[in-house]
């Protein structure tokens, strides 16, 4: 398991290339929640997503140990945040995407010098392909997040947290394989255990709420969430672990309710923020906390959208 020494040691190495993104606020969206929101803006970090705080800080390590090409298998935020840290590097990086893979994504990757490889439409095609390649060419495949490193990196986040709101109640945060929640857990945990870690997921993509339930891994077969970067089919092997141990609890929000937290932070707060993003706030606005008048910062994780879909996701916000 990693520990709160990972995560200062993350922070270390990968200040030169992450932002340590602001937190936004809003008072409409605060009196709605009937709690104090805090919004940790990861949707203003390099690449649009935090995937650039694992990605870099496992990237950097395999560089220093002699990686001279690195692979990943995603169609989205990681896959960008890949190639981007390798391309700091000089280091060749292909991204093994779907067939099927929007232009939008395809874009960024490309712009980071990323190459890209297209091979079937699912995770169980992409993913030994991208291992594959690494083996072939000396290299390193990246996990997007049962791994120490990717874990770290994400939980600087937390650490970040800890400093910008004093006297935080409570942290929502989304769950795809839990990298981001378990890195962020520890780092609360282990420094302030008072701060409650809720966890978010899609009513339709609940695997990880059944896991954590059962206390045992669960494996769901396909969802069709509009939170994409929370598709994943079961919580991580060293992932879920650390939220057995540490986490207080977790929720589940509807396709409407993140369309409606989308929206408003869309309308009235102007920002862009992705659907996966969208999760923490739909947490805060429909009422699924047990707190009232508290400190509530909600981790908004990317705001990487494919512009032509967004039609989709605006619903009325009048809640
Ligand atoms: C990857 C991702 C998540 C989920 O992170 P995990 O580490 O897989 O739990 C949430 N939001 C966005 C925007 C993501 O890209």
């Amino acid at each position: 398991m990693i520990s709160l020494s990972d995560i200062v040691a993350a922070k270390e190495r990968i200040k030169e290339i992450t932002y340590v993104t602001p937190i936004l606020k809003s008072d409409q969206l605060s009196h709605i929640c009937g709690n104090q929101i805090f919004l940790k803006s990861e949707h203003l970090q390099k690449t649009g997503s935090f995937k650039i705080r694992g990605a870099a800080n496992k990237v950097i390590g395999a560089v220093q140990e002699g990686a001279q090409y690195v692979t990943a298998a995603s169609s989205g935020n990681h896959g960008q945040a890949v190639a981007y840290i390798a391309n700091q590097f000089n280091v060749p990086a292909t991204i093994v995407v779907p067939e099927d893979i929007s232009y939008c994504k395809e874009n960024a990757i490309k712009a980071y010098n990323g190459k890209i490889e297209k091979c079937g439409t699912t995770s169980a095609e992409r993913l030994p392909r991208a291992k594959e390649i690494a083996n072939q060419e000396n290299g390193v495949y990246i996990p997007p997040y049962d791994d120490p490193f990717i874990m770290a990196g994400q939980g600087t986040i937390g650490l970040e947290i800890l400093d910008q709101v004093q006297d935080a109640d409570a942290v929502i945060v989304p769950i795809g394989g839990g990298g981001l929640i378990s890195g962020i857990l520890t780092a609360i945990k282990e420094s302030k255990p008072s701060i409650k870690v809720i966890g978010v997921e899609p009513e339709i993509a609940n695997d990880t709420f059944l896991s954590f339930q059962n206390k045992q891994i669960i494996s769901l077969t396909g969802t069709n969430t509009i939170a994409d970067g929370l598709r994943t089919n079961q919580p991580g092997d060293l992932t879920f672990p650390v939220l057995l141990k540490y986490l207080d609890d977790i929720v589940l929000v509807s396709e409407d309710e993140i369309r409606k937290a989308f929206s408003f932070v869309m309308e009235r707060m102007k920002q862009l923020i992705e659907p996966s993003s969208a999760t923490t706030i739909a947490t805060a606005m429909f009422g699924k906390l047990p707190l009232q008048g508290k400190k509530v910062v909600t981790v908004v994780s990317g705001g990487n959208v494919d512009l032509d879909k967004i039609s989709n996701f605006i619903v009325d916000t009048q809640i």
